[in-house]
């Protein structure tokens, strides 16, 4: 199989750590950072390769990227070189999403507003290729409710050049703490999607539930661990709710012991819209086209498999009817806003 051929979507990366290895060692040797300049050091000591005990360790990793993400120029530059990535890969839709908090964190010179006019110019740089881009703002549930506001409201000013809102990190309040934001948020046309049921802790399913009842979530990043909760599988099933789904990236954050073990299929037959993503490619030392092999390696994805899961994605995509279905070859499916 010719992954690289396959039309995909992608709804499911961070663009902080969807990045090129060079681009990170030149960045940081300009920085005066100790970046290791081989491929293999760099590896070993800057990506996340292997297992890592927990979720909080892996989210460490990230603070070295965070830096390198240093000024508007870096920035707009970065973002390009991540839309090229995404026409090598061989996808048509692409949703990338970034937490402002996270890169402006340290950086008095940058903005948010300046953070997002920088990866604007460099998805506008990417217009000549074939891809449909959209962007969905990030709000880290570490953050003080206060801070989680001010994020929404710059996501809302700015409604019309994001697609959507995602709460990421460790869970630190109540879901429901979210929703007066959640709702002014969908009032000015954002849609919603939420990281939840990715840690294999018994509390995973009615997370779940939380932010598709009580937050109106239309996508879960993750969720993966609904699959041991009938009722939950068939509230996702009933609204059309669909997992992003990220299996390396389950398995190094030790949300699966393998995977081979991974539940993406037991989801799927299930009845489960599942959709087929790499969460932080950079950071892991992966591309898409790896998840595809990996799928038909150890779960038996054939060429259907890929294209249904496509498909699939393609209806969950947050961007414009029209201006998707001008990039994908086959007709997407409408689907009613929750
Ligand atoms: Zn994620």
């Amino acid at each position: 199989m010719n992954y690289k051929e396959i039309p995909k979507v992608e709804l499911h990366c961070h663009l902080e750590a969807c990045f090129r290895e060079e681009t990170v060692m030149e960045v940081g040797r300009s920085l005066g950072m100790d970046v290791p300049q081989d491929s293999a050091r760099f590896r070993g000591e800057w990506l996340l390769s292997k297992p890592l005990e927990n979720l909080q360790v892996a989210l460490q990793r990230f603070v070295d990227i965070q830096k390198i993400w240093c000024s508007e120029e870096v920035i707009e530059r970065m973002t390009f070189e991540a839309c090229e990535y995404a026409v090598e890969q061989g996808i048509r839709i692409m949703e990338f999403r970034y937490a402002p908090d996270f890169i402006a964190s340290g950086k008095p010179h940058l903005t948010f507003q300046k953070i997002h006019e920088s990866i604007l110019r460099g998805v506008g740089r990417a217009s000549e290729f074939d891809i449909a881009i959209g962007l969905i703002g990030i709000v880290q549930k570490t953050l003080p409710l206060s801070d989680a506001q001010r994020t929404v409201e710059f996501l809302i000013q700015n409604a019309d050049s994001f697609v959507a809102l995602d709460f990421a990190d460790k869970h630190t309040h109540e879901l429901a703490d979210y929703a007066p934001m959640v709702r002014k948020a969908r009032d000015a046309g954002l849609r919603v999607t939420f990281h939840a049921g990715e840690e294999p802790v018994p509390s995973a399913p009615a997370e779940v539930r939380a932010a598709i009842e009580d937050l109106g979530a239309d996508r879960i990043g993750h969720g993966i661990h609904i699959v041991n909760d009938e009722s939950v599988m068939t509230l996702a099933r009933n609204l059309g709710v669909a997992l992003e789904v990220c299996p390396t990236s389950n398995w190094l954050t030790s949300s699966v012991p393998s995977t081979r073990e991974h539940p993406i299929r037991r989801l799927i037959d299930a009845g489960v819209a599942v959709t087929i993503n790499s969460d932080d490619p950079g950071l892991f030392g992966i591309d898409l086209c790896h998840e595809y092999e990996l799928l038909h390696r150890e779960h038996g994805f054939s060429i259907e498999d890929f294209d249904r899961s496509n498909d699939v994605a393609a209806a969950q995509s947050f961007i414009p009817l029209e201006i998707k279905q001008s990039v994908w070859p086959r007709k997407i499916e409408s689907l009613q806003s929750r």
